[in-house]
């Protein structure tokens, strides 16, 4: 049996046996304070011989009685809750974990296989140039792919790297004044080789922002899933908004559905699962960005395009 379901087991056992011991105990106490009250009632015919007297005495013992039994269903009643309060709470908590734990084992999964990947077709186009008589455009291709192929390592290790470090706290960012059109299209240009990628909207527009980390991480990250979960052209635009400069990312791709749209953040999430994605990935890229945009108090949004496809919007703070 799975180590999972024998923790499930025994909580669900432990929830039983307590549930019954609690309703066991009120139970008791219950026939306890009935059986108090009867000797009571004994002690009190026994005590006085008039009928009367014995009657109103009876009546106030009534009384104690039924404040004994209102006690104990109220004090079981606000422990029954805090007791139902507990057991959702290590609930949700085991299943989070259990979802932390799913989500690392695919995480290995898909580096083991990104890092692989990437190898394997660098290894292969040398091999190639090596054995084979290639002319010169061959070999120009085969060296293209190679290099494609250490990119895409390069960004992948990158993406660990920033991961870890930012959850150690080890980065300190440093905003400067940066013309944002400028850097955009420079970073395009060498980073992307895509002719997919295409820069629209406004020129000239400054920001206050850290260039050697959050600026890298939150674009290529961005652009990078654009161009994988579409096929068309990705377009990056921006649009001054009086004190803060939107900085989007559209594409028409296959689009995030609304309810996975605030879980895409989490590390190593992924939409779907491990045997119906066709792309490659690790669910670390998203969760850099939210990371970095929280740490610098940058909103984040995340829009249905139109007609179809992803909009991801990051508010930068603007300069003059
Ligand atoms: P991954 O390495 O899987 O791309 P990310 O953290 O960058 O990891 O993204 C998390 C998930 O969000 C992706 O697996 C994908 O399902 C979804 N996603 C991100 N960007 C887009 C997009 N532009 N279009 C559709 N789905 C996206």
């Amino acid at each position: 049996m799975k180590k999972k379901s024998k923790t499930l087991i025994t909580f669900y056992f432990l929830v039983l046996y307590i549930a019954l011991q609690f309703v066991w105990w009120t139970y008791l106490l219950s026939s306890l304070t009935f059986e108090v009250s009867g000797q009571k009632e004994e002690s009190l015919r026994i005590q006085f011989s008039s009928e009367e007297i014995f009657k109103s005495a009876l009546v106030e013992l009534k009384q104690k009685q039924k404040r004994k039994i209102i006690m104990i269903a109220t004090e079981g009643a606000v422990f029954l809750s805090l007791l139902l309060f507990g057991i959702y709470r290590v609930k949700k908590s085991l299943d989070k974990e259990n979802e932390t734990v799913e989500h690392q084992k695919n995480f290995m999964l898909s580096v083991t296989h990104e890092l692989k990947t990437p190898l394997a077709a660098i290894k292969l186009n040398l091999q190639t140039m090596r054995k084979r008589e290639l002319n010169k455009e061959q070999q120009e291709r085969m060296l293209e792919i190679a290099e494609i192929e250490s990119e895409r390592l390069n960004n992948l290790i990158e993406n660990i790297l920033v991961a870890s470090r930012l959850e150690n706290a080890e980065v300190k960012f440093h905003p400067e004044r940066i013309n944002l059109s400028d850097y955009i299209t420079e970073f395009i240009a060498l980073n992307f080789r895509s002719e997919r990628i295409q820069f629209e909207g406004e020129f000239n527009v400054w920001v206050m922002v850290d260039k050697n980390m959050v600026l890298p991480s939150i674009i290529s990250n961005l652009i990078e899933n654009a161009l994988k979960y579409s096929q068309d052209k990705v377009i990056i635009s921006l649009l001054s908004d009086k004190s803060i400069v939107k900085l989007c990312v559209a594409d028409n791709g296959i689009g995030i559905p609304d309810s996975e749209k605030d879980r895409i953040f989490n590390k190593f999430y992924r939409v779907g699962s491990e045997e119906t994605r066709n792309t490659k990935g690790t669910g670390l890229g998203l969760f850099i960005v939210k990371y970095i945009a929280d740490i610098c108090n940058y909103k984040i949004e995340v829009l249905n395009n139109s007609p179809n496809g992803s909009r991801f919007i990051v508010h930068l703070p603007a300069c003059d």
